[in-house]
């Protein structure tokens, strides 16, 4: 196919979710299918909770071929589809779809793509006592990644009975005890204060409400490593308050650019070139940013 040409035959993916304004993942899976030589496009769809069924019903009525799902329909996506995969039930949560025939299949990449982004950094988790904070879609697909390592987890969230049944999900699946915590200043000090691993898995801090932090920066030490799964910006205020801390900072992008690459080979069967992925990720910021 010459360069992006769209025609009767493109296949259509895309994200939904609600804010979208931040994804850079059009970029990133355009890109793909470009140096691929697919004929598939990606696009954005901005679906609120009230329209997610609707939404669903339309990726059956428009063959829409592969969707990611970002927030905040990553749990209440699932008994909207025709199967989910084993893992994804594990994790409760999905973030990409796949239109098998008409058949809408759900799957989790996210936790691979956490695992992945760990490995390459080199932190070896299991021995690691890891506060996670938030308890929605990412946040389930983290823990349930942390929890296969051996971490011991505390999950501490704004509602804190969606911490709870994180944590009984994950104790369930996965064999191991999580604690589970309100978010509040106090519950932070004390979790922070046995932390090695911190890991925000909140939207706070993500663009346009960048500035924002679900920990106080005086909370932070040298000897934690901070994890933000927020991709947009690159250093979100929980990253630079840590940097300013002396601690290790790890960004979101490396692991969308995993969850992502994950998600169009299921969709498309061939090997993503996640290199090139993350490259598409990290410019399109870059161009948000500015
Ligand atoms: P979600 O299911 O809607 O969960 C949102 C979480 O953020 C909930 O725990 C929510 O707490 C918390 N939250 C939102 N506003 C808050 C506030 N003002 N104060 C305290 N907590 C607040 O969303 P999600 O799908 O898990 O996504 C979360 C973030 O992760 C998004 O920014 C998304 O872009 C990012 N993400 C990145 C990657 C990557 O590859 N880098 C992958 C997945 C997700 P409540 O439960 O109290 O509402």
């Amino acid at each position: 196919m010459a360069d992006f040409e769209l025609n009767g035959s493109t296949m259509v993916c895309g994200v939904m979710g609600d804010p979208l304004e931040h994804s850079v993942s059009p970029a990133m899976h355009n890109a793909a299918f470009r140096k691929l030589g697919l004929n598939y496009v990606y696009l954005p769809f901005r679906v609120s909770k009230e329209n997610l069924a609707g939404a669903v019903e339309g990726i059956r009525a428009l063959h829409i071929a592969g969707m990611n799902v970002t927030i905040p329909h990553k749990v209440s996506i699932i008994p909207l589809l025709d199967e989910v995969d084993a893992l994804a039930q594990r994790i409760g949560a999905v973030n990409v779809v796949h239109n098998k025939d008409g058949r809408l299949l759900g799957f989790n990449t996210d936790a691979e793509g956490f695992l992945r982004l760990l490995k390459e950094q080199g932190i070896e988790a299991g021995r690691m006592h890891a506060v996670v904070i938030g308890a929605g879609g990412a946040s389930r697909a983290v823990c349930f990644a942390l929890a296969s390592l051996g971490s011991n987890v505390t999950i501490l969230n704004r509602t804190v009975q969606k911490a709870l049944d994180c944590a009984a999900d994950m104790a369930k699946y996965t064999g191991r005890t999580f604690a589970a915590l309100e978010l509040n200043p106090d519950n932070l000090a004390s979790a922070l204060a046995k932390a090695d691993l911190v890991v925000n898995a909140t939207s706070l801090g993500m663009a346009p409400q960048a500035g924002e932090s679900p920990v106080n920066g005086k909370l932070l030490e040298r000897r934690h490593i901070v994890a933000d799964i927020v991709y947009n910006p690159v250093v979100t205020r929980l990253l630079s308050d840590a940097e300013k801390a002396g601690a290790r900072i790890i960004g979101g992008l490396d692991m969308l650019g995993w969850q992502g690459a994950l998600s169009l080979e299921i969709w498309t069967g061939c090997r993503a070139p996640v290199d090139l992925m993350r490259r598409a990720a990290a410019e399109a910021v870059k161009r948000y940013e500015k």
